[in-house]
């Protein structure tokens, strides 16, 4: 595996008329990242992944510092994979350039995490669209668990870039929680409570599959996740999969969580 520490370095040993496959990350990698990348080795001749906490898609300063960091372990899962290039760039490389680097959101896209974390995706589609400028890989591949992410990467690659986006489903645990980069900051107990969550919502959703007016019952829900002890819900909606309206039916409908344990804050989609 080839390492590069800046774009312009990458630029010059890569030919990027290959098929390339490219897999951003901010690195602590798990089996969620690690399908993207299985996923990019078999449609892609090379895959590059990268490793870069984008300070510009944490809007708070304590979550940006406590973000874990594991590089050294990281490069280890790479060379196992046989994955040919990877990118960790330092902040000024991608940054340096103050061009393009606003984002803005269409005010329909301003709901769910887009609502609770201001300034967020601007920033996911600002380093996105950095990267993108400077080199570009045939596909790029994404996770289903960011689904509003997913959803908002698409429109946008699709709006200025010829590049197809692949996704993977979300890889769970053995007590179906969500692998996340975030969960080595919880204990036991709390993926215990995590796991609960799930088990509530999947109940939910089947109850919804059966029968959509049952989605009323989203306020017992709500009560029922929040009296868990150190829980806090931040949203919790059914919307349309296909375009995150809440104009949906039974056949078309997500369900959507954000929620803290303990200070923090994981999401999830069902
Ligand atoms: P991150 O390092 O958290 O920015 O995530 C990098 C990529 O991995 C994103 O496309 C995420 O959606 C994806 N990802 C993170 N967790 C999971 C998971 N549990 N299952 C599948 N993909 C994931």
């Amino acid at each position: 595996m080839i390492i590069f520490k800046s774009i312009n370095k990458l630029n010059k040993e890569v030919n990027f008329k290959a098929n390339i496959g490219f897999v951003p990350t901010m690195g602590s990698l798990h089996q969620g990242h690690i399908s993207l990348i299985k996923l990019s080795k078999k449609k892609c001749e090379k895959t590059l992944v990268s490793i870069f906490i984008n300070p510009s898609q944490f809007n708070k300063k304590n979550d940006l510092k406590k973000y874990p960091r594991n590089l050294k372990k990281d490069i280890k899962i790479l060379k196992k994979l046989n994955v040919d290039y990877l990118l960790k760039p330092n902040v000024n490389d991608i940054y340096k350039n103050k061009k393009n680097t606003k984002i803005k959101l269409e005010k329909n896209d301003k709901i769910m995490c887009a609502l609770h974390r201001p300034g967020h995706f601007e920033g996911v589609l600002a380093v996105i669209n950095q990267f993108l400028q400077k080199f570009k890989p045939k596909h790029i591949f994404f996770g289903e668990k960011d689904y509003q992410q997913l959803y908002l990467i698409k429109k946008f690659i699709k709006k200025n870039y010829k590049i197809k986006v692949f996704s993977c489903s979300t890889i769970r645990d053995k007590n179906n929680v969500a692998l996340s980069s975030r969960n080595i900051l919880l204990n036991r107990n709390d993926i215990n409570k995590s796991s609960i969550i799930v088990s509530e919502i999947l109940k939910f959703k089947n109850k919804i599959k059966k029968n959509i007016s049952f989605t009323k019952n989203l306020n017992n829900i709500k009560t029922k996740i929040n009296s868990l002890k150190n829980i806090k819900i931040e949203y919790l909606e059914i919307r349309n999969k296909y375009n995150l309206s809440k104009n949906y039916n039974k056949n078309n409908f997500k369900i959507f969580l954000a929620y803290y344990n303990k200070k923090i804050r994981l999401i999830d989609n069902y």
